[in-house]
């Protein structure tokens, strides 16, 4: 099995991660963080479970941002082997939940959106996109409940769904089904590349990004390990008074670069602005010495930047 593309921490939970740290979140987007994280987790729970168990020849593709005729879709993961593709929408539900004639609600009896309808938008479109592209190959679809307190009444067995005790075997049924066959098909691996080349960056909307801006940030070294802005520097490392957390001094400038990077990817990057970010708690030469050694300088003495 080789993953062709991995999984990254999606950028708004990245983020709002940053920013729950140098600034008090609301409610909401402290839940929708919350939400976010326990969704990510989830995620990199299948792909170490697919990781261990699935033996067969197959590109694994994870988490893909598709535009199909228009339409935006979101892919947890894919699986192409020789002649099938495995679509993987991975939910990392908690709790007891109850399938009523299509309809899934918690036991309180909530509604709530049915990922099996989610699951069959999404196979459509793709079904879609491998027609324009004259592929044919089956695609079989499937949700999984990933967390062990999950619990679901009345599902129906024909429903496309993987509990988490039943992804070892899962992957082991198809293991067995690919057993006699060698080597992957150069078609397969064509669309596994022709996919990832269509995959697009996420852009957070803005509306989804809290009202943030850098003279409402607390600027600061901070702890990667815990958060806490109690950081002792020294000559060469940095270590965490709460934590005891340890790293090197230029890791830590790194870490925190691309921090404003991340937070700010409209403003250039100078050796003052990093200075500030850190509050001053690292020599001015030394950021410039990292600025240097990682990231292309720009402009004259006066003005320079790095990206
Ligand atoms: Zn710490």
């Amino acid at each position: 099995m080789e993953v062709m593309k991995m999984r990254e921490e999606p950028i708004l939970l990245a983020i709002l991660n940053a920013l729950s740290k140098r600034m008090t979140l609301s409610y909401e987007e402290k839940q929708s963080k919350i939400n976010m994280e326990k969704g990510f987790i989830g995620e990199m729970q299948f792909d170490q479970l697919m990781t261990e168990s699935a033996e067969s020849e197959a590109v694994v593709l994870q988490d893909l941002l598709l535009r199909i005729k228009g339409n935006s879709v979101q892919v947890d993961a894919l699986m192409l082997t020789q002649d099938v593709v495995y679509l993987y929408e991975i939910k990392n539900y908690d709790g007891e939940y109850v399938m009523k004639s299509g309809q899934l609600y918690t036991v309180l009896s909530q509604e709530i959106s049915n990922p099996l309808t989610q699951l069959n938008r999404t196979s459509s479109l793709l079904r879609q996109l491998f027609q324009s592209w004259s592929i044919n190959m089956t695609i079989e679809a499937n949700i999984v409940f990933v967390n062990p307190s999950f619990m679901l009444y009345q599902a129906n067995p024909d429903d496309p769904i993987i509990f988490l005790n039943q992804i070892k075997r899962h992957f082991f049924q198809i293991s067995q089904q690919q057993a006699f066959r060698s080597g992957l098909p150069k078609k397969v691996t064509q669309l596994a590349e022709r996919l990832s080349e269509k995959h697009q960056k996420e852009v957070p909307f803005q509306k989804q990004l809290p009202d943030y801006n850098y003279d409402g940030l607390r600027k600061g070294l901070l702890c990667r390990q815990c958060g806490s802005f109690e950081v002792e520097v020294t000559q060469r490392s940095c270590r965490c008074e709460r934590c005891g957390y340890k790293e090197t001094l230029d890791e830590v400038i790194l870490c925190h670069i691309k921090e404003y990077k991340l937070l700010f990817p409209q403003e250039k990057v100078t050796t003052n602005l990093i200075y500030e970010w850190c509050a001053k708690s690292v020599t001015k030469k030394r950021i410039q010495q990292i600025l240097n050694k990682y990231y292309r300088k720009k402009g004259q003495t006066i003005g320079t930047f790095y990206d």
